[in-house]
This record gives C-alpha cells, sequence and structure tokens, in this order.
C-alpha cells in the first residue's frame, strides 16, 4: 500500500502548495509513490464523515501531512486538531505555518480593532465571519505553538526542491536535510568590510554593474540597504545564489529567523551594529518581523514588552 499524504490549509494564500505543483516533472515520479488522501487546492473532499457524529469534522488518516497557514481563527483551529489527530508525521509548510508569515502582521493589533478597522473599513467583502468575532482567535498563531510538529520547513513559498526533498526522505525513512545557516551563507556577493553607516530607503537600487555577475556586486548591506540575509534561514537558492540576490535586491527575511525561536528584528540591531550601521536609521523597524510575527513578537501597541 503506498504512503498517504494530506495537504491543509488555513490563513494561507495558497503560494506554498503552488509551490509544490511547480515542481515540474520531477513531481510526476514523487507522486507515483504515494496516495493523495486531501488536498484542497486540487481535489473536492467532504469534512465530515456520517460515522463520525461526533466529531466536528473528520479527516482521512495519512502518514504524511502538510498544513500551510497560520491559525487564525477557531475553523483553523479545528481543522488543524484533526490533522494533527490524523496524520502520522505532520509538516509546518512555509513561513506563514512555521513563525505567523504575512498573516502574523495584524497581531499588531487586538482582534476587535483588526475586525472594525482593518476588515470592515476595506475595500473587500469581509464575508460572514465578522458578524461573530468570537470566532477569531486573539492573534495569529503559527502552527507549532498549537499543535507539536515534526518537521517545520518556512518559506514564502518554499522552495519546490525543498518541500520534495523533505518528503522524499519521510518516505525513505532517511533523516531530513538540515536548514543552511542563513542566506549570507549562500551569497556570492563582495565583501569588503564596513560600507555604509545609515539606512538608505527601501526603493533605492543597489549599485552594481549590469554586465558583472552578483559575485562583483558589493554586499547590499554593506552598500546601506537592510538586506536581512544575516537573520534569515538559508535554503531559498539551494546551494547557489538566494532568490532575491539573483534579482540583485536585498533578502527581506521571508524564510524566517536562522535559530529556531530567533527574532529577526532582535537579530537584525545586532548584525547593524556589527556592520557598524545606526539601526535608527531604519524607517520602520516593526518590517523586521514582517514574516515572523507569531510566537509573540508582534503585539499590539498597549501589550507590548
Ligand atoms: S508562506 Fe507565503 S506562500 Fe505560503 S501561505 Fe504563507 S504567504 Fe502564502
Ligand atoms: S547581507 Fe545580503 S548581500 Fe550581504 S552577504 Fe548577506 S545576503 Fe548577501
Ligand atoms: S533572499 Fe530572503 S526574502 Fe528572498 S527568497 Fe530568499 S529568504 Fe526569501
Amino acid at each position: 500500500m503506498k504512503p498517504k499524504l494530506s495537504f491543509e490549509w488555513l490563513h494561507a494564500c495558497s503560494g506554498c502548495e503552488i509551490a509544490l505543483l511547480n515542481y515540474g516533472e520531477p513531481l510526476l515520479a514523487l507522486l507515483n509513490r504515494v496516495e493523495i488522501v486531501h488536498f484542497p487546492l486540487l481535489m473536492d473532499h467532504k469534512y465530515t464523515r456520517p460515522e463520525r457524529e461526533d466529531l466536528p469534522l473528520s479527516l482521512p488518516e495519512a502518514d504524511i501531512g502538510l498544513v500551510s497557514g497560520g491559525v487564525a481563527h477557531q475553523e483553523h483551529l479545528t481543522v488543524l486538531h484533526e490533522m494533527r489527530r490524523q496524520c502520522r508525521t505532520l509538516i509546518a509548510l512555509g513561513t506563514c505555518a512555521t513563525h505567523g508569515g504575512i498573516p502574523a502582521m495584524r497581531n499588531q493589533w487586538s482582534t476587535a480593532d483588526t475586525l472594525q478597522t482593518v476588515l470592515a473599513a476595506g475595500d473587500t467583502e469581509p464575508g460572514p465571519m465578522l458578524d461573530e468575532p468570537s470566532l477569531f482567535l486573539d492573534r495569529v498563531y503559527s502552527v507549532d505553538e498549537k499543535v507539536p510538529v515534526e518537521v517545520s520547513l518556512p518559506g514564502c513559498p518554499p522552495q519546490p526542491e525543498l518541500i520534495a526533498a523533505i518528503i522524499e526522505a519521510l518516505l525513505n525513512k532517511d533523516t531530513v536535510p538540515p536548514a543552511n545557516k542563513s542566506v549570507c551563507e549562500t551569497c556570492p556577493t563582495l565583501r569588503k568590510g564596513k560600507g555604509q553607516t545609515t539606512i538608505r530607503r527601501f526603493l533605492d537600487n543597489a549599485d552594481y554593474d549590469r554586465d558583472q555577475p552578483v559575485s562583483r556586486m558589493r554586499c547590499l548591506l554593506e552598500q546601506g540597504l537592510l538586506c536581512m540575509g544575516p537573520v534569515t534561514a538559508g535554503g531559498c537558492g539551494g546551494k547557489d545564489t538566494p532568490l532575491c540576490l539573483r534579482a540583485r535586491v536585498p533578502c527581506r527575511g521571508c524564510y524566517g529567523p536562522v535559530r529556531p525561536g530567533g527574532n529577526q528584528l532582535l537579530d537584525m540591531k545586532n548584525a547593524l551594529a556589527s556592520n557598524g550601521i545606526d539601526h535608527r536609521s531604519i524607517v520602520d523597524r516593526k518590517s523586521l518581523l514582517r514574516f515572523s510575527g507569531a510566537h509573540g513578537l508582534i503585539q499590539p501597541a498597549g501589550k507590548r514588552r
């Protein structure tokens, strides 16, 4: 019998699932080895089974479960608990699941403020949940804050090869490949030592010669651009140049902190100090937690520690 795979998404954008589909032809070989029992992006599947009237919803059993997205309201929580109950190995897929990701930016407001100011005043249809504010949790949580997970795979989205490599490793009962230390580790830019002493504006372009490879471009942090490579987990470019650096733009931190439990804001302040850059020149410090605001790192103003 083939091992069973189950996918779920919570407060998510579907980018993580699309990333796996983007794996292309090698995905077909992988899919031949497994049976997908639940995948809302691709399959119509009922969430209740008549024989389990005792459960609010019921999902199929699986050997490996992958959950993307943060946990923002009661429905997410119910689905997540059922995934945990049914999946032998649970993978938190993508930075929303591992660190709260973009959805956790809302943790800077209380739930009441979020509903009244942000959702109700927006141009988009807020949906029926606005009528039942108690369904919303007090903040957006990462998956591991609510249930234990066996594997955390950050990235917004994670590289398709990384997702496939982890599924392969679990299928083969191998060790899950270790994460790279930081984005800087695989960045080939030239380091010349301390450069700019203040952060330049976000929209400033880097200085580089477009006819020269990235390895001839000076490190963007040394150029005074807010590159979060030193405090961001690596892996987005495989063993090659990190993705944003290929486009000659700074890393924005989308793989979350290098260390489990790390704080990209505090770590970046230290990295700036080591590079002789004044952290007070950052216009929006909170943006350093744009991908990792769960675990209580972003809080409403009145609650900040
Ligand atoms: S991690 Fe990024 S790609 Fe994945 S669900 Fe969150 S926002 Fe979308
Ligand atoms: S700070 Fe940015 S540009 Fe500099 S080495 Fe690290 S990733 Fe590369
Ligand atoms: S360079 Fe940074 S922001 Fe860009 S994809 Fe890699 S981890 Fe994400």
